[in-house]
């Protein structure tokens, strides 16, 4: 099955108002990408964050259409028929995919959003809007990330396993971002981040 966005289309601006900007960030799951986004978000509190919808089960503290919308698979594919989601992809054995109405109201609205998605899922926004900005996260080291993932709880061995399997294939992938950030130090990350993105935002 392959993504299918003949059923979205999208508005545009009317006023010469500009467009609001995605910016994407991936990472292996447990290299900090939540975390540096919620830094990067109070930051800059104009900004929004895509919730994204998935079929896999809430970590304890996650909570629905705050963290992620939590469907069920039935639910989930008949989305991908009606076109409802801009971009999906399967990752570690479940289904994650953002919903088209979510961006396409910030967009042009002139709100600049975060999407937290995988490599698949920059792909398939890029493809569609070339001028995001892909932002790739990188843990210190393998060891590190194995070590967070373990911290956070929350995923059991198994799914542990399929998580730092992914990993190396998905940090294989980052020279297709035109920023690769090293979270080592909390701060010092967000402060990386930050900069970034107010790169593109005072330049546009
Ligand atoms: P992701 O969203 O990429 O899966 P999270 O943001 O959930 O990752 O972070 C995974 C775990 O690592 C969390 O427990 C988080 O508190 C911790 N963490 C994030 N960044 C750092 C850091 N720079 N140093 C140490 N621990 C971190
Ligand atoms: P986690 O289960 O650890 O929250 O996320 C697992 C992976 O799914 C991460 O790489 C995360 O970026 C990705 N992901 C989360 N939401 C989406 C989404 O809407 N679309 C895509 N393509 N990936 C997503």
């Amino acid at each position: 099955m392959t993504p299918n966005h003949s059923a979205v289309t999208w508005k545009g601006r009317t006023g010469g108002q500009r467009r609001g900007r995605l910016f994407i960030v991936s990472a292996p799951s447990g290299a900090g990408k939540t975390t540096l986004c919620a830094g990067l978000l109070e930051r800059m509190p104009d900004m929004a964050r895509s919730v994204s919808y998935t079929t896999r089960e809430p970590r304890p503290g996650e909570k629905h259409g705050l963290d992620y919308f939590f469907i069920d698979e039935d639910t989930f594919r008949n989305g991908i028929d009606a076109g409802r989601w801009v971009e999906w992809a399967r990752v570690h054995e479940n289904y994650y995919g953002t919903a088209a109405d979510t961006i396409e109201q910030s967009l042009v609205d002139g709100i600049d959003m975060i999407l937290n998605i995988d490599v698949q899922g920059a792909d398939q926004i890029s493809a569609r809007f070339p001028d995001c900005v892909r932002i790739f996260i990188m843990p210190p080291s393998l060891e590190e990330l194995k070590r967070r993932l373990e911290n956070r709880g929350g995923d059991d061995e198994a799914a542990m396993k399929v998580r730092m399997a992914a990993a190396e294939k998905e940090m294989a992938r980052k020279d297709n971002y035109q920023h690769v950030l090293v979270n080592d130090d909390l701060d010092r990350a967000i402060e990386e981040l930050t900069h970034i993105v107010s790169g593109y935002r005072t330049s546009s």
